[in-house]
């Protein structure tokens, strides 16, 4: 029965794909042209040169000059009212924690199962976040931790902090990126019919979660006009969460603490891990990347909002299996390769002045715009 089953769904993948794909397609033609083909896969001196691909660096420069508009109109007007910023925060979290728990921890790493609901809920909070669509961020995801800070990682953090962290989408990616992201197996991800309808529907999804409902929610609830609510609520919301984001790349690569495996870059960064809500146990998650808690301790023991929301979907029964390596496993490892030493320094910190500080940092956005309104209008 099972493989009747495997069969029909490869023929049904076999019928979809190509449709569903063509960016795929045009993404590998494109820099297949470029590619050196009497270049071993293998070989770490691939001719490479870089190209700005300057539409993109309009791009990225326009979005970040409509965010800055998008914080003058929406933060720090004091005719608009301070839960205007509030509601922003709010998507943005919830956004983030569909790439954190979905497309990270779940699709990308299978370090969980989910029941339908949760898969659908966490498609549309992923789906909010406009970080590409599941099965391509699982890809370059994949690609990121199979060789990772090699040319064939997308944002090879050898190549610098500015490169790692958002540089990366403005410069033609390396070939290695091509021919290894080729290698990179995805049929999971595509077996599960939420990521393929996510994929079918990207456009039309995107517009209504990512820019529909956070620009409506903001304009019912305070009044604001339309056009302010479009650019605090959705394109400012957007570009800071990115920025939160790409630390993970970067910052968790260059800085930090490596105590489980010294031969892996990635590292243990206090900062990314309240950025990020609890994916900042780098050098942890590339040593164990199918741990659903990217740490080595849950949620009780440090800072990590992700495994927390991940733990209570597990006792409504919408999380199972959840995996994680026993202590010996890791213990093991250290002794091997890590650094038990720098463990106890970094882990040497009170649980509550982890999360007092974890929630300032995390929360600095809307510290910072209170203050300001604070000091300026005299009120919040
Ligand atoms: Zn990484
Ligand atoms: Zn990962």
């Amino acid at each position: 029965m099972v493989g009747e089953g495997e069969t029909r769904l490869e023929r049904r993948r076999d019928q979809i794909v190509p449709k569903l794909e063509p960016d795929l397609a045009e993404w590998e033609l494109d820099l297949c042209s470029k590619v050196d083909e009497t270049v071993e896969p293998n070989t770490p001196n691939v001719e490479y040169k870089r190209q700005i691909v300057w539409r993109n660096v309009i791009s990225m420069s326009l979005l970040h000059i409509g965010a800055i508009y998008g914080y003058y109109v929406l933060a720090l007007n004091p005719e608009i009212p301070w839960y205007g910023m509030v509601i922003a925060d709010f998507w943005a979290r919830f956004a983030s924690m569909g790439v954190l728990a979905g497309s990270h921890r779940l699709w990308s790493h299978r370090a969980y199962k989910a029941r339908l609901p949760l898969r659908i809920l966490l498609m549309i909070m992923h789906t909010m976040s406009l970080q590409n669509d599941i099965y391509d961020w699982c890809r370059d995801h994949r690609l990121h931790h199979k060789h990772s800070d090699t040319n064939a990682d997308p944002y090879n953090a050898r190549r610098g902090f500015f490169f790692s962290h958002m540089g990366w989408l403005m410069v033609r990616k390396h070939p290695e990126v091509f021919r290894k992201g080729r290698t990179i197996e995805l049929s999971d991800v595509w077996a599960d019919p939420v990521v393929r309808f996510q994929r079918r529907f990207y456009i039309p999804l995107v517009l209504l979660l990512w820019g529909v409902v956070p620009t409506y929610s903001v304009y019912y609830l305070t009044g604001v006009p339309l056009f302010e609510c479009f650019f605090g609520a959705v394109i400012f919301r957007y570009a800071f969460s990115l920025h939160y984001a790409w630390l993970v790349n970067s910052a968790a690569h260059l800085y930090g603490y490596q105590m489980y495996d010294k031969t892996l870059e990635p590292r243990e960064n206090r900062f990314v891990i309240y950025t990020s809500l609890g994916e900042g146990y780098h050098n942890y998650h590339h040593a164990f990347p199918w741990d659903y808690s990217a740490s080595e301790h849950g949620w009780a023991r440090c800072f990590n909002p992700a495994t927390m929301f991940i733990d209570a979907c597990a006792v409504l029964g919408l999380a199972y299996d959840l995996r994680k390596p026993s202590t010996t496993l890791i213990n093991k490892r250290i002794e091997r390769t890590g650094d038990q030493e720098a463990k106890e320094r970094f882990f040497n910190v009170n649980i509550v002045v982890d999360y007092v500080v974890g929630f300032i940092v995390s929360y600095f956005m809307l510290i910072f715009t209170f203050s300001i309104r604070l000091i300026f209008n005299g009120k919040f």
